[in-house]
């Protein structure tokens, strides 16, 4: 089967087409997430139809439409169920009806770290494990789970994937989830430069001058020893090791994968984040294995295609 897979993420859009397990062609787009859905819908669908003309392939070949969505998705219904400030129309959306009326084909629609556990499961750092917590660092953070073989969805769709909105700091800043001090609000990309702000050490940094705040320019100036970053730094992973330490302790997974943005420069805390975890974790059976996502970007577009296979076995 070939399907159709787009990941809607804050900053990219990402675009592939999967065919037998194996992403055959992908790339990707700006997202405007800020404005909403409907207006890049048009743009999505052309950089998918150059997709499929560069493979000489046409719409009635493939078998699914996928698309992940980085909030909760009630699969019954096929719709968006909340969002966090990207693509904020999308629950008004009906994407089932748009798939069918422009490609005629099923639609599939997932959360997006979720679909990027059940990636890395199929293909790749989860191969071989049936108990598993996947993370993404990045805008966001992102968690899903996998207990004793079974992708964890929930009768609402929110099992598993709100460890970002764990609490770390009940006096902390307020969520865009609508609590304080969630995990999300206290270490991601979003809530930076919120934090360094608050550091005494802010002003006299070159974190300062920058125009825009991320985790890379943080590690850099860390590494060169600027005390603002070595400050944040040390708050993400003492904030991350606190989430990652409440996942191994509500869903017993054998393996923590790292995901997203973030963690493609896990080399520059992956030792220190490590050793904070199993320094915390209550796991009197052993020890949980910690390790980095190994399909980067490509993870969710086959977590699609592995979900599409699961919703459409007659396609398949
Ligand atoms: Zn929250």
């Amino acid at each position: 089967m070939i399907t159709i897979a787009a990941d809607l993420g804050g900053t990219r859009v990402k675009l592939g087409i999967v065919r037998d397990g194996k992403v055959i062609q992908q790339t990707s787009i700006p997202a405007r997430s800020r404005n909403g859905l409907s207006t890049q819908l048009a743009e999505i669908a052309d950089e998918i139809d150059r997709l499929l003309l560069s493979l000489g392939l046409e719409h009635r070949q493939c078998g699914v439409l996928g698309l992940t969505f980085p909030g909760l998705v009630d699969a019954a219904t096929n719709r968006v169920r909340t969002t966090y400030g990207k693509w904020d129309d999308a629950p008004g959306i009906d994407l089932g009806a748009w798939t069918k009326a422009r490609y005629g084909l099923p639609l599939v629609i997932e959360n997006d770290t979720r679909l990027a556990l059940l990636g890395e499961w199929r293909a790749g750092a989860g191969v071989g494990c049936n108990n598993l917590v996947l993370v993404t660092l990045g805008t966001g953070l992102g968690t899903a789970a996998i207990v004793e073989g079974q992708l964890l969805t929930g009768v609402h769709g929110q099992a598993g994937i709100l460890g970002g909105h764990f609490c770390t700091n009940r006096r902390g800043g307020r969520c865009n989830c609508g609590n304080v001090g969630c995990a999300e609000a206290e270490a991601s990309t979003w809530a930076l430069a919120r934090i360094a702000e608050a550091l005494p050490e802010f002003q006299a940094s070159p974190l300062r001058t920058r125009d825009s705040l991320d985790f890379d320019a943080v590690f850099e100036l860390a590494r060169q020893g600027d005390a603002c970053a070595l400050a944040l730094k040390a708050h993400a992973l003492a904030v991350w090791a606190q989430m990652i330490v409440n996942l191994i302790h509500a869903y017993d997974p054998e393996r923590v994968i790292l995901g997203g943005g973030v963690a493609a420069g896990a080399g520059d805390f992956f030792d220190e984040l490590k050793t904070i975890i199993l320094s915390h974790a209550h796991t009197p059976w052993g020890q949980v294995d910690i390790v980095v996502g190994k399909l980067g970007a490509s993870a969710a577009l086959l977590g699609l295609d592995a979900l599409a296979r699961r919703r459409h076995p007659e396609l398949a």
